[in-house]
C-alpha cells in the first residue's frame, strides 16, 4: 500500500512559480496541454495562464492550497510540471518545493525516516 501524495493536500507549487515550458508541448503542436489554459512569454515559450501574473495560481489548480488539491489536467501537465517533485521523493530535497511551501506559511516536507543516516558506534 502506498502513502497518499503529500501534494494532494498543498498546491503551493502551482500557485507560486511561472510555470513555463517550450510551446511545442501545447497540443496544437502535437504535444498534451490544451492551448487555451496558456500565455505566449516569448517567441518559444509559453506560461500555464495565471502563472504569469501577480497573486500567482495557475489555471488548472482546483481546490485550497494548503488544504486538498488537484490538477485539473493533470494526465496533460506540463514536462515542467511533470518533473517538479516534492522534497524527499525518491530522497531527493527539492529547495524550490520546501520555498513555495514556506511561502503559504507550510513546513518543509521532513524527510522519510528510512533516509536517516545510521548512527555509527
Ligand atoms: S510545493 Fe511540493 S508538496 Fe506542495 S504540491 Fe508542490 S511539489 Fe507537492
Ligand atoms: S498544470 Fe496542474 S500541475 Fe501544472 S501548475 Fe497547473 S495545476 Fe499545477
Amino acid at each position: 500500500m502506498s502513502e497518499a501524495s503529500p501534494c494532494l493536500n498543498c498546491g503551493a507549487c502551482c500557485s507560486h512559480f511561472r510555470v513555463s515550458f517550450f510551446w511545442g508541448e501545447c497540443a496544437s503542436s502535437g504535444g498534451t496541454v490544451p492551448d487555451e489554459l496558456v500565455v505566449q512569454i516569448n517567441p518559444t515559450r509559453v506560461a500555464m495562464i495565471g502563472t504569469d501574473q501577480k497573486p500567482v495560481r495557475c489555471c488548472s489548480l482546483e481546490g485550497e492550497v494548503g488544504k486538498g488539491t488537484s490538477c485539473s489536467i493533470y494526465a496533460q501537465r506540463s514536462s515542467t510540471c511533470r518533473e517538479f517533485e516534492a522534497s524527499w521523493h525518491e530522497g531527493v530535497q527539492n529547495v524550490d518545493c520546501d520555498a513555495a511551501r514556506a511561502a503559504f506559511g507550510l513546513a518543509p516536507l521532513e524527510m522519510p525516516f528510512e533516509l536517516d543516516l545510521p548512527i555509527s558506534a
